[in-house]
């Protein structure tokens, strides 16, 4: 007997909030029927963005100090995006929490930094009208420990906002499915599936996965740094290479009543280290992320080794890359040190002077290391240019998308669905509609 071979018109690869945001916009505002996710775990949401392994930040650019105007516009328009969609109850009927509201600021310490922010605030205010400009005093007010035996002559200077939203993101993966599900019932999902090969034939792709053969008319894949992995294994992006920049935390009891960034070095594609009150618990505060390099595709999975190798390039021209992008000395110390901050007994102590930036007070004893908490973020790296890229990256191909979603890559999942879904619907050659005026009035 031969096993059946499902067929779709799109077919998902990852039950990321990437994946999930797109399978929810398919299906909320397009007539296309024939949909299909898989997912190679047992649930949604649980590499990158299962609320342990990330900041659980919604970024908008108002605070991440590495973002330029221009960055900062695009993010917040697709961060808006996403708070639309949780601030409306209706998306959220189980009333399970998804997100907390908290303030939120980026603090400058110092007379450089407290320079660069007041350059910053101008043009930055316009674009976030509700982000305000505070002083010793009101930063005091909002966030005691911050000034609690932090010296009296030491320069300060704060943006701050009400508009700080964490999210556990793999709350959010399961509300976009449960809705999908309520718009289209017929909606084909498969966890516990894992693609295993993909290749073109005609028309259509052939998935082959642990659970079978799937075919679809257009495939898109949303498998975060693995996504990089199966377009090479179609031919595209052979110029990039994935440096995988894993993230630790430490946590405290309560020190911050909101998030509190500091100031990125502008070179640095990675957010600021910053603390901010857990999700579901606002008695902990969590201090992070580092950022350091592991040859993993998947943090505290040793099976993504030799995926990230396939990744990553065998040839020359990704080391001489690597050789270049490290020989910077900014963040070649950076490196080094993020590295340090992960060892027993030294880590804690080091980085907690990155911490005291932020509460001068802490104490070594209130600090603990979270063990098995983070994930890595697959930073392209581009082997033309030989340049770490900022930010999230995808490649277009013949009915085919990939999605390669370093930090912001949850914040700006919704806009990316919206980016990917009118890539769809020409794919299809227009033969269903996606209805962009409901998107945008709901979302935008
Ligand atoms: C330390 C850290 C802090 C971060 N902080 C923030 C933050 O505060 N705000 C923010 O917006 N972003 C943040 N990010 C980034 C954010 O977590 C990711 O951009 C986002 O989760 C990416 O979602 P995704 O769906 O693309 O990837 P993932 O959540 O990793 O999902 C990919 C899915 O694809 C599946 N998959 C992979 N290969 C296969 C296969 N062969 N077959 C089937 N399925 C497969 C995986 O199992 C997984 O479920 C952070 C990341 C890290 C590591």
């Amino acid at each position: 007997m031969t096993e059946e071979i499902s067929r779709y018109d799109v077919l998902i690869v990852g039950g990321g909030v990437v994946g999930t945001a797109l399978l929810y916009t398919l299906s909320k505002y397009t007539d296309i029927k024939r949909i299909g996710l898989i997912e190679k775990y047992s649930d949604f949401g649980l590499v990158n963005s299962a609320s342990y392994n990330n900041s659980q930040t919604l970024h908008f650019g108002d605070i991440e100090t590495n973002y330029s105007i221009d960055k900062a516009k695009s993010v917040k328009r697709m961060a808006d995006m996403v708070m639309k969609y949780l601030e409306n109850g209706k998306n959220n009927p189980t009333g399970k929490k998804i997100f907390s509201k908290y303030s939120k600021m980026v603090l400058a310490v110092g007379a450089n930094q407290v320079k660069e922010l007041k350059q910053r605030y101008p043009a930055f205010s316009e674009l976030f009208p509700k982000l305000r400009m505070i002083e010793r005093d009101e930063i005091g007010k909002i966030e005691p420990r911050v000034l609690e035996g932090r010296d009296p002559g030491q320069e300060i200077l704060a943006l701050v906002t009400e508009d700080g939203y964490t999210v556990d993101y793999k709350r959010l993966c399961h509300s976009f499915v449960d809705n999908a599900l309520m718009k289209n019932p017929e909606l084909d999902i498969h966890l516990d599936t894992k693609l295993l090969k993909i290749s073109k034939n005609e028309d259509q792709y052939s998935v082959v996965t642990s659970k079978g053969e799937f075919r679809s008319s257009v495939v898109i894949i949303a498998a975060g740094g693995h996504s990089l992995m199966i377009a090479k294994s179609l031919g595209y992006g052979k110029n990039l290479a994935v440096l995988s920049m894993a993230g630790s935390f430490y946590t405290a009891p309560k020190v911050l009543n909101g998030k509190v960034y500091t100031i990125q070095v502008p070179k640095l594609p990675f957010a600021a280290i910053h603390g901010d009150p857990e999700v579901h618990s606002e008695q902990i505060t969590r201090f992070g992320p580092t950022a350091k390099p592991i040859f993993q595709l998947e943090r505290h999975n040793m099976s993504t080794f030799f995926e990230y190798w396939k990744t990553f390039g065998l040839g020359l021209s990704p080391i001489l890359s690597l050789l270049k992008i490290i020989s910077d000395r900014v963040l070649f110390s950076y490196i080094f040190f993020n590295f340090l901050y992960d060892l027993p007994y030294i880590g804690k102590r080091l980085f907690i002077k990155e911490i005291r930036k932020i509460v001068p007070s802490l104490k070594v004893s209130e600090l603990k290391y979270a063990k098995g908490i983070g994930g890595t973020r697959p930073q392209i790296v581009n082997n033309t240019t030989r340049k770490l890229e900022m930010g999230e990256a995808k490649l277009n191909g013949d009915k085919i998308i990939f999605n390669i979603t370093p930090s912001p890559g949850a914040s700006t999942c919704l806009g990316n669905a919206y980016s990917d879904t009118q890539e769809v619907i020409k794919f299809l050659d227009n033969k269903f509609k996606f209805n962009k005026e409901a998107f945008e009035k709901d979302l935008m």
